[in-house]
Parts: structure tokens; C-alpha cells; sequence
């Protein structure tokens, strides 16, 4: 691959360890790392690709989603639901999906979140109905050019045994390790650059055994590998955890393993003091989903504290049936406002905020080779055009990002190769995609 430089971004956000921002700089890519940052770099026979009127910041880290929801937006039974009802209201929905109708949901969204500048996104596929592998979303992941962390989710407590999902959707608990323990081995890459990360991640305590969560944790430690699960989502969960368990989810969790820095938990909405204290202490990882838990009513996470305890926090999309969007950076814009509701203008600022959204991803998903713009690190790097309306009249173009706009990139970079291009996609045809699912969501919808 020869070399690329960016001319002249009007400001690079570095996110290094200095957090430096730099006018009118130029950046060197070469075999997928980048190679040198400074202001008139010599070209030495590199292609270049003009970047003046643009911020230049690393590419957004998405840690918690589950792409195969993507078919099933704004579903009318599901849209004024809380997190059971809702679940209990598309299961037999998502019972129904076929192999194809995962991947081209998972290429739908995670297009989607290309575009909003995302360049690394983590999966959470915790159902496999009738042949739908893991396989299904690391093609479509593929295809549009991200790099992806997909984690092997799973269900093995039905209704008839207490569980909320319905019998048909949940697995035998010795062919869920088995499984995990296949795609490890077939798709897991430890090194750096890595395209492909699997993790384990059965989906939620209401949903597996004590038994389960334990042997997860032991197959994820003995493979290397990171553990994921949703915890302490809303005040249902925690009722459910005090009822069934005896005691809150946190403590449920460190009890079976589940903290350390090799694990991050979504939502974390109702972590109270005491757990805030273990997470910190235990440098486990919180992926923050605000639109989802706007939507869900689940409340607003407790961001700032657990910033200030020194919890690693980082952002995530959720699923895209309760979002029910993709945006990466609108994600951002959600989180600073509402981190502003809870605790009052002057408690998150943009750049602390873009920080969790890039940086913060990274250290969450154990990526110490990228979330920063620093000579060594993997070119992961997305392009802003901040000379259009969206942002005409920002006094402060990297402020503009989260405050006015714009809120799609004009290129996307992952590991030094174009997968946004003059804001289109560069691997997928979009209306190819786009006809694609309206032939699943046909069938799904019969
Ligand atoms: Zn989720």
C-alpha cells in the first residue's frame, strides 16, 4: 500500500496524551499505522488527499450494539415499551430471522454507523435462531470495511425455566461454550491491528445461569479474550437482581468474575456508589448508551461520577430497535447533553466528550494500538467538513462537532483504507444495501 497524507486539516484532534490540537496540519498513513503528523510534511512521492476546512479526529469507537436489530426499527408495539415489554414484544419477531436477514441487517447498520464517523464497532449477537452463526456479521462487517469486535452472546434461561425470552430462542448451555470456543478459535486476533476481536458475552443475568456467567468468564480468561454482558440497565433489572439473586448487580458480578479490566458492561444506568467504587477499583468498563435509554425511560447513567471515580467509560449505539439509529457522533451529542441535565452546563465538555467517544472506546475494547492520532498508531481517522452550513457560524470548529454539525463525516479511514469517501460509502453500494433489506424486512414483516 503506498503512502497517503492528509494536507492541511484545519485542526487535528489529536487525542494523544497530551490531547494536542494542531491548525493546519498535515498526516502521514503508510501500511495502515500512521507514520508522521506535523504541518507541511515532505511528500516524498505520497498520494495526498486535501483536508483543508476539516477537523480530523480518530475514528469513533462504537462498544455496545446489536446490529441484528437493525430489521426491526420502530416497530409500533414496541415503540412506548420498557426494556421487558420491549424485549417480550420482539422476540418472536427476531425468532424469525434467517442467516441472510442477520447480515444484511448488521451491513445496514453498520454503514450507518460509518458513516457518523464510526471506524471501530463492537456486536453483541446473543440469539441464533435458525442457522444464523456469528460468521453472519463479521461478512457484513467485512464488507463495509470496519473493524469489528463481535462477542458471542447468548440465551439459555426460557420462559418455562423463569427466563423472559421465549423457549424456541435460547441454546443448551454446553453448546453455547462450545460455540464461543469455535468462533474464537476461527476469527479472534490478539495482535495489533487486528481487524477481528471476539469476545464472550452471555446476554444479561435475567437471561443465563449463575452457572453460565462463571464459565463464560473462565473460557474468556483461558482464551484471552474479553468478557461483555448488560448490566443494571433500568430499575427492573435491579429489582430482579435483589429478587432472584440477593443482592445488587454489581456485587452479582464481581462474585462471578465479571469485573476486571478485560470486561466492559453496557448501560450501568443505576450503578449506585459502592458500585461505582468496585468498577473503578477494578478498572472495569462501562459502554454508555443514552439515546437507548432515553428511549428505553431507563434514566441517565451516572457519566460524571463515574468519570471522577476513574471508571473507564466509553460510548455505545445499543441496538438499533432502541435507538433506533446508528448515529455515532449524535450518540456523543446525547451523552454531553444529558450529562448537562443530570449535573448542570458546566459538568462534561465537548472535548471530554469526544474523548470518551474515541480514546475512551479504545482503552474499553483493550485497543492500546488506536483512539489517537499519534505517530505509531493504527490509522483509524475520520474526516470532517466543517466549510458547510451545518457548522457556518461555529466560532469553535471542533466544539461544532457535538454543538451544531456536521453530523456525518466526508471520509472515514480504518487501518489506512478509504471505507467513506465525499460522504458515500466506497466498498457498498447503498442502494444495492438498501434493496436488499427491503426484500428481508418483506418477508420478516409477512
Ligand atoms: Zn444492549
Amino acid at each position: 500500500m503506498s503512502a497517503l497524507i492528509l494536507r492541511k486539516a484545519r485542526v487535528l484532534v489529536t487525542m494523544d496524551d497530551t490531547r494536542r490540537e494542531i491548525a493546519d496540519c498535515d498526516l502521514r498513513i503508510e501500511g495502515g499505522v500512521i507514520t508522521a503528523i506535523g504541518p507541511d510534511l515532505a511528500l516524498d512521492g505520497a498520494e495526498t488527499l486535501d483536508v483543508s476546512g476539516c477537523v480530523v479526529t480518530p475514528g469513533l469507537v462504537n462498544t455496545h450494539h446489536h446490529l441484528y436489530q437493525t430489521l426491526t426499527r420502530t416497530v409500533p408495539a414496541a415503540q412506548d415499551a420498557l426494556l421487558f415489554g420491549w424485549l417480550q414484544t420482539l422476540y418472536p419477531i427476531w425468532a424469525r430471522m434467517t442467516p441472510e436477514d442477520m447480515r444484511v441487517s448488521a451491513e445496514v447498520g453498520l454503514a450507518e454507523l460509518a458513516l457518523s464517523g464510526c471506524s471501530l464497532s463492537s456486536d453483541h449477537l446473543y440469539l441464533y435462531p435458525n442457522g444464523v452463526r456469528l460468521e453472519d456479521t463479521i461478512e457484513a462487517a467485512a464488507a463495509i470495511g470496519l473493524r469489528f469486535h463481535p462477542t458471542r452472546g447468548a440465551m439459555s434461561i426460557g420462559e418455562s425455566d423463569g427466563g423472559l425470552p421465549p423457549d424456541s430462542l435460547v441454546e443448551d448451555e454446553a453448546a453455547i461454550l462450545d460455540d464461543a470456543i469455535r468462533v474464537i478459535d476461527a476469527f479472534h486476533d490478539p495482535t495489533p491491528g487486528a481487524m477481528v476481536r471476539v469476545g464472550v458475552a452471555p446476554c444479561s443475568p435475567f437471561s443465563v445461569s449463575r452457572g453460565l456467567m462463571r464459565d463464560a468468564a473462565l473460557l474468556a480468561r483461558d482464551k484471552g479474550v474479553m468478557l461483555h454482558t448488560h448490566l443494571a440497565e433500568n430499575d427492573e433489572d435491579i429489582a430482579y437482581s435483589e429478587a432472584q439473586f440477593g443482592c445488587r448487580p454489581g456485587q452479582y458480578a464481581e462474585e462471578l468474575g465479571w469485573t476486571g479490566e478485560d470486561v466492559w458492561h453496557a448501560h450501568c444506568v443505576k450503578l449506585d456508589e459502592s458500585e461505582i467504587d468496585l468498577f473503578a477499583r477494578s478498572r472495569t468498563g462501562v459502554a454508555h448508551c443514552p439515546c437507548s435509554n432515553c428511549r428505553l425511560g431507563s434514566g441517565i447513567a451516572p457519566v460524571r461520577a463515574m468519570r471522577d471515580a476513574g471508571v473507564h467509560v466509553a460510548l455505545g449505539v445499543d441496538g438499533s430497535a432502541s435507538n433506533d439509529g446508528n448515529g455515532m457522533i449524535a450518540e456523543a451529542r446525547m451523552a454531553l447533553l444529558l450529562q448537562r441535565v443530570q449535573n448542570g452546563a458546566d459538568a462534561m465538555s465537548v472535548r471530554e466528550m469526544l474523548e470518551i467517544a474515541t480514546r475512551g472506546g479504545a482503552q474499553v475494547l483493550g485497543r492500546d494500538d488506536l483512539g489517537q492520532l499519534a505517530v505509531g498508531m493504527r490509522a483509524d481517522i475520520a474526516v470532517w467538513d466543517v466549510s458547510g452550513l451545518e457548522a457556518a457560524g461555529a466560532w469553535d470548529p471542533v466544539a461544532a462537532l457535538l454543538l451544531s454539525g456536521p453530523s456525518q463525516v466526508r471520509d472515514l479511514f480504518v487501518e489506512g483504507r478509504p471505507v467513506v469517501r465525499e460522504s458515500r460509502l466506497v466498498r457498498r453500494d447503498a442502494a444495492a444495501l438498501i434493496a436488499e433489506q427491503s426484500r428481508c424486512l418483506a418477508r420478516l414483516m409477512a
